[in-house]
Formats: structure tokens, C-alpha cells, sequence
């Protein structure tokens, strides 16, 4: 029999779970798009998105995914025939580079695997080793959401700064902002991506480059930039007409306007611990899971994890066995593994992740580990007992 119907629950790293106040704000007849409500709650929008990404710079909105954010991001600052650094923690950081090289970007790649942060050393040496300047950007990912380790970027920073390169620091927080503390201007970030469907809690759709004044430097200093892509006529709300180069995503913006007014009322900080505390509930459980079995956490080091999204292995075939139990018998669905291919397992059907980003408390957390510990019974996967238990002590001693 299944268990499954009820409220679904989409526990993968995005699009992540949409609160109801976010449906019920799009939930209306189309707007006027020339004056009104529509265009003052725009210009509302934007100090509150600087406010939650710990910016006074610039942010400017897409009608796009977070493909198109790396895209935005890219058009407005390297030309094509320029080249920049990627290090790569995963496929995400491989996806960057993958749309650099398609803009006719040179790419020199550091990878640094799938179970690993990036060594601010390594990038350091090779800015050093670029004595005439050709690179522009180093292009980091906060959080790689495939193998969801978490990259110190105030550390990448200081390492850059201490070569003396001129190159842009860019960060990819498509999956950790609103969810892991993320500071842009106190780290020294230049230009920061993200994305609606995540932390933001809104439906995919919207993709946010935000910029400081180094980055529009480097914007004016472009040959051209593509129309679409020009974040200078985006970043100013006086235009109205130009700020979405074409008709606003009217019902997203609703939406955003309802995930931000949820984020402010909650706090930035308090939204941050949240997400903490709830990560450490899963780690809990994993880790009981896999004393005697075969559960394994991607990233080893808690300090080097993200708090929004934790890739798991189970190994081949349980991870996708797992998943599968858990979608059709009890109504959660979790993500599938990215990128993580073993030498007995190259498609990587042995991992999982669980998605823990944005709209999601204590009662779904637990639900969602019950679930899995059930799911791993059922199935008969090696664990240890007592994952549920050692997850609800860890959020008891959370909440207090
Ligand atoms: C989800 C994600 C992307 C890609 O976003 P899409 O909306 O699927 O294009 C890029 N980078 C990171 C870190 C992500 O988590």
C-alpha cells in the first residue's frame, strides 16, 4: 500500500518548498503594468534585497533561472577572448564555467573535487602566476548544491587581495542566500548571483546579480554589452519600463514581495540559525544512521557544510531505491545525487540529498528524517538505529 497521499513534500534543493503566503500573493488578476501598485511594490523590492545579501551596492532582476543569472553575470564584466578563474567544488562550479566558455570565455579551471572546499591557497598561486593581469573574475560558488560543501569566501577574499591581483571576486549564492550567512560587502564580494526558487522561496523564475561599484567599472569598461543582459538600465526602479528590458514578471514580483516580508519579520540572523540548527538535525541522523551502515555524508567536516542543502550516499542501489520509497509510499520527495559518479556507480545513483532551504521548520525536518528512517527499514539498508531520536534532541537542544 502507499502512504503517500497527503500533502507532498518536495525536499530537494529546488525549487524548494513555497509558502502559502507566497501562492496566495500571486494568486490575482494581472496588474497594471504602467503605474500603481505594481510599480511602487517593485521599488520595495530592492533595499530589502540588499538588506538580505548585506549589501549597499546594486542588484538588478532577470526573468530567468540561475543559468541566466551566470549569464548576466558573465555579459556585463569579461568579454569574450578575457579569461577567468573558476574553482570548482562540484557541478555547479562546472556549470559557471561551462556558460563562460560558451560566451567565447577562456577558462583555466582548478577543480577541487566533489568532497572538498576550495584552498584559497592554490587560487592565490595561480593569481600570482598571472603577471600580466589577463584574468578578471574568479568565479566561486558559495555552496556547491551537488556536493553541498560550503566555500569560505571571506577567506578566498583575503587570499585574492594578499596577491595584489586586480581579478573580480563573483560568488554563485543561488543556493545559500537567505539560508547560510552570506555577508557580500564585508567580504569583499563583487559580484554575487542568486536565484528565486531557493532560499528566496518563490517560484523558479527570477535570477538577482547583485554589484558593486568595482564590477560597474568593469561593466563600463566592456566592448558591448548584450542588451538583455546590461544590468545598468535594471538596477535604477526610476525607469520602470526599462528595468525588465520588456514586461515585469508581474506575479513573481508579488511573490518575492511576500518571501521578503517573511524574511524581514523573521531576521536575517534568526532565518541563518534556523537553517543551522536544522541542518545539524539531519547531520544527526545521518551520522547515527552510518555508524554500523551504510549511510555517508558527502562532506565530512561539519564546518565545511551547507546549512540549505546535504548530499548523502547510500551507495548503489539504495540511493535510488530510497528515493524512490519515499516518493511513492510516504509523499516526500528527495534529490537525486549530481555529478558524483564512483568507479562502481558512474551515473551516481548511490546519492541523495535532501533539501533543507527556505520554508521548512522542525515538524518537516523530523517528518522528513522519520520518513527516511522508515523508507531505510523497509527496504532493509544497513543502519544504525536511533537517527530520528539523536535529530530531535539536536533540534530540543536548538529551540530550548
Ligand atoms: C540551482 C543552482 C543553480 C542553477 O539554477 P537553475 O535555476 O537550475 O538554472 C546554479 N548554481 C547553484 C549553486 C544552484 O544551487
Amino acid at each position: 500500500m502507499t502512504l503517500a497521499n497527503g500533502r507532498p513534500y518536495l525536499a530537494i534543493p529546488g525549487p524548494s518548498v513555497m509558502p502559502d503566503r507566497v501562492l496566495q500573493a500571486m494568486h490575482r488578476p494581472a496588474p497594471n503594468i504602467y503605474e500603481g501598485e505594481l510599480v511602487a511594490m517593485t521599488h520595495s523590492l530592492y533595499p530589502d534585497l540588499k538588506a538580505v545579501a548585506r549589501t549597499e551596492g546594486n542588484v538588478a532582476i532577470y526573468i530567468c533561472n540561475g543559468h541566466g543569472a551566470w549569464e548576466a553575470a558573465l555579459a556585463n564584466t569579461v568579454a569574450p577572448g578575457e579569461t577567468v578563474l573558476s574553482a570548482v567544488t562540484g557541478r555547479f562550479g562546472n556549470g559557471w564555467a561551462d556558460v563562460a566558455e560558451g560566451r567565447g570565455i577562456t577558462v583555466q579551471r582548478i577543480d577541487f573535487g566533489t568532497r572538498a572546499p576550495i584552498d584559497p591557497a592554490r587560487v592565490a598561486e595561480a593569481l600570482r602566476a598571472d603577471t600580466a593581469h589577463r584574468i578578471k573574475a574568479v568565479l566561486a560558488t558559495h555552496v556547491d548544491t551537488a556536493t553541498s560543501v560550503r566555500n569560505d569566501i571571506a577567506a578566498l577574499r583575503r587570499a585574492i587581495d594578499e596577491t595584489g591581483h586586480p581579478a573580480l571576486l563573483m560568488s554563485d549564492n543561488i543556493a545559500s542566500l537567505a539560508c547560510d550567512r552570506f555577508e557580500m560587502d564585508a567580504w569583499g564580494v563583487d559580484v554575487m548571483i542568486a536565484a528565486s526558487q531557493k532560499g528566496l522561496m518563490t517560484p523558479p523564475g527570477l535570477g538577482f546579480v547583485f554589484f558593486n561599484d568595482r564590477a560597474d567599472q568593469a561593466r563600463k569598461a566592456m566592448p558591448r554589452v548584450s542588451r538583455y543582459w546590461d544590468w545598468a538600465p535594471r538596477a535604477n526602479p526610476e525607469f520602470y519600463y526599462q528595468l525588465f528590458c520588456g514586461t515585469a514578471p508581474t506575479h513573481h514580483l508579488f511573490g518575492l514581495r511576500v518571501a521578503l516580508d517573511m524574511l524581514m519579520e523573521e531576521g536575517i540572523e534568526a532565518v541563518w540559525t534556523r537553517h543551522a540548527a536544522l541542518a545539524r538535525a539531519i547531520w544527526a541522523a545521518c551520522e547515527r544512521w552510518g555508524e554500523n551502515g551504510a549511510l555517508r555524508l558527502n562532506i565530512a567536516d561539519r564546518s565545511l557544510r551547507s546549512h540549505a542543502v546535504t548530499a548523502a550516499r547510500l551507495g548503489k542501489p539504495w540511493g535510488a531505491a530510497l528515493r524512490e520509497w519515499t516518493d511513492t509510499k510516504a509523499g516526500v520527495t528527495l534529490g537525486i545525487g549530481l555529478g558524483m559518479s564512483e568507479p562502481d556507480d558512474p551515473t551516481g545513483s548511490g546519492f541523495f540529498r535532501f533539501g533543507h532551504m527556505g520554508h521548512v521548520n522542525a515538524h518537516m525536518i523530523l517528518g522528513l528524517l522519520g520518513v527516511v528512517e522508515a523508507g531505510m527499514g523497509a527496504l532493509s539498508i544497513p543502519h544504525s538505529p536511533g537517527g530520528v531520536e539523536a535529530a530531535a534532541r539536536e533540534i530540543a537542544a536548538a529551540a530550548g
